[in-house]
This record gives C-alpha cells, structure tokens and sequence, in this order.
C-alpha cells in the first residue's frame, strides 16, 4: 500500500488467529503477533466440513479477544504449572495476564513441548510460530516465572503456597502391547521406532531410498509420511486399522494428505491389525489373512497416551490443602493443540472462583 501497489489487502486465516495484526504491526509489535499456522482445524474443517462456528488452534477466544484481561483479580492468587507445552504456556499467561502470580516447571532445558518437537519436520515448522509467540508473550510478564530443567514435585507445591495447581504434563507415544514390539523397540540395533526417535535426532534418519514402514494412519503416521517420502524419497508403506488413512484429519489436510499418497505411490493396507513385529518384518492381517511386510525403518504411529504421573499425589494433597487442581491438555487426554488451547484459557473460570473464595474468607475473618 505503501508503494501504491493495492488500494486495500485482505487477510483471512491470519485475522481469526490474530485480530490485532494490524494494530501490532503498526505499532512495532510484530513479536507479539500470533501467527495463523496453517492447521485448518478450527477454521475450514469447523465452518465447511463440520457445520460448526469458526474457532481456532491458536487463537483460544476468537469472539472475545482480550476481554479476558479486563477482568482483574481482586487477591494475591498463586498459581503453579507444571509442564511447558503450548497448553501450559497459554494457562501461565493467560492467568498472569489477569495478576496471577505464577510459577511454570518444565523439566526439559525448552519450551513448547510435542509443538515444539513436531515443528522440528520441516513441512510442520510454522508451529513454532505459536511456541515463539507464546514465550514471547510471557516474557512481558514480570508476575510470570518460568522454571526450565526443572521437574515439579510435591516439595515445589508445597514451598511455592500455590493456591492452585494446573497440570499440563503432556503426552508419551504409546506402544501397544503387540508381540515383539516393546523388545524390538528397545533393542540397541533397533529399526523399530517412534515419533519422538524421529524428532529427537532428524538427522539420523535421512539416508535416501529407504524401504520404511509406518503403522498407523493418523495424522502423526501422515506426518512421517510427508517426511520420508518429499524429503528422504523413501518408499512408503502405511498399515491402518480403519477403513480410511487419515479418517480424522481436518479436510484440509486429509485432500492434501491424499494427493501425497497418490502422488509418491505410497502403498496402502486399511483394516489391517499389526499382529507382531521384529527388527525387519511386520507381520499383519486383513480380512483374515496374514501377510509379512518387510521393512528398513518401521515407525509406531498408534497414538500418544496421557502422562501425568504427578496427579495422584497432586488430588490427594489438594484435597487435603483445599486447594484447587485442574488437568488440562494432553496429560488430560492426548488430542490436538486445538483442544489444549482452549482448555488453557478456560482455568480462568477456577481462577477467578479461588479469587472469590479467597475474598469471602477474607471478609469473614475480617468480621469475626
Ligand atoms: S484454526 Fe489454524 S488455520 Fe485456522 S486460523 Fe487458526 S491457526 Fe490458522
């Protein structure tokens, strides 16, 4: 516009993850813009494939906005997170961002968890747009003390006086228990891996024309997919259980997915259960028959399970102490960032209720 080149420029996805955009790039605040990353989830998939009003993966509050940070605590609230995946960090801040004084644990030496880690595939890297924008974001909140290689235990609660915990300790792979598998796995010469062995070192895994395997057809099986085939031309062949590959994903993603498999000839088996596995072979069945499938790299893609080893003894000293405690994201159930985003902002119902309990008892010592 500045050029004279457009009389006016129109964005879409980028305003419903950020209505501020141009305010903030106007001002100088181009760090502090949440940026659309592409994921469709909220948007496309809820308005043209579900019927559902538009919402957002990053975006927690698309009618809202900032409305939220009106409403002000009238109390000191202490607050500890325990986790550092993008679920945690939109609690932290959304709740500093209202006066809460709080504290995050993360035991590893980053943050953005599983985000974080799956952005590390390149055709996935713009989720870090959302990891950055929500570190930048807390790093304007004084009242808000990120701890990093640092694991919560119930000694940090209770030297911490926390008037509230939330719990957003994420999720793990999960290996079923298939013949072999676990072994096979664990063994030192191992060809059998998961997400997170591909995410921890992608270097590794970039030998070209590999024969590889992946067992499960979600969006985490896609994923490896995307990878070995655009960028290690690998042959690919994908095992799933349900009728479709990809049955879950947003339509967005599930047409782009599909052109991907029909245009690296990717080889499909649907409603086909692993039956057991060694270090270069699967053995699976479909309708009945079993059939062996060789493999240089096999990937176990069956989903992410909860971990929140902490919240046995995070309800027991709650309820003792009074306390309020509340799971969120992927250590509640492993879904998408979608659902941990949303979760994050809505603490702030109990929030604001420990702030009013705190009142009324402040009042009633006041009186007596
Ligand atoms: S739901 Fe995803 S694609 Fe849609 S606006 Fe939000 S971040 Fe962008």
């Amino acid at each position: 516009m500045a050029n004279n080149e457009a009389d006016l420029i129109a964005m879409g996805r980028g305003l419903i993850a950020e209505p501020n955009w141009v305010n903030k790039v106007q001002f100088g605040q181009e760090k502090l813009l949440r940026k659309c990353i592409s994921c469709n989830i909220g948007c496309a998939d809820h308005r043209i494939a579900k019927g559902l009003p538009i919402r957002c993966t990053v975006n927690p509050d698309v009618i809202g906005e900032d409305e939220y940070k009106h409403h002000r605590l009238k109390n000191k609230i202490r607050l500890t997170v325990i986790g550092g995946g993008t679920a945690a960090l939109e609690a932290a801040c959304s709740a500093a961002e209202i006066g809460a004084e709080v504290n995050l644990y993360e035991q590893k030496s980053y943050l953005g968890g599983l985000a974080h880690q799956i952005a590390q595939l390149p055709d996935k890297k713009r989720i870090d747009d959302y990891v950055n924008y929500l570190k930048q974001r807390a790093s304007l909140l004084p009242n808000l003390k990120i701890n990093l290689n640092q694991k919560a235990d119930l000694e940090t609660i209770i030297h911490q006086q926390t008037d509230m915990i939330v719990n957003a300790s994420g999720a793990q792979p999960f290996l079923p228990p298939i013949e072999g598998l676990q072994a096979a796995h664990a063994a030192s010469n191992s060809q059998v891996f998961d997400i997170f062995d591909l995410l921890k070192n992608l270097a590794a895994f970039q030998e070209k024309n590999q024969q590889i395997l992946i067992i499960g057809g979600g969006a985490v099986g896609l994923d490896v997919m995307e990878y070995f085939t655009k960028h290690c031309a690998a042959k690919v062949t994908m095992v799933e259980m349900l009728p479709e590959i990809g049955r879950d994903l947003d339509i967005v993603t599930k047409f782009g997915m599909k052109e991907l498999l029909d245009k690296y000839q990717v080889k499909q088996f649907t409603q086909t259960k692993l039956k057991s596995i060694s270090n270069s072979k699967a053995v699976v069945l479909q309708a009945g028959k079993q059939l062996e499938l060789e493999f240089d790299k096999v990937f176990i893609c069956l989903g992410m399970r909860s971990q929140a080893p902490l919240m046995p003894t995070l309800e027991k000293y709650s309820l003792e102490q009074g306390i309020s405690l509340t799971n969120i994201g992927d250590s509640k159930q492993a879904r998408r960032i979608f659902e941990g985003t949303q979760e994050a902002r809505q603490i702030l119902n109990e929030v604001h209720l420990v702030d009013q309990r705190k009142s009324k008892s402040m009042h009633l010592e006041h009186n007596y």
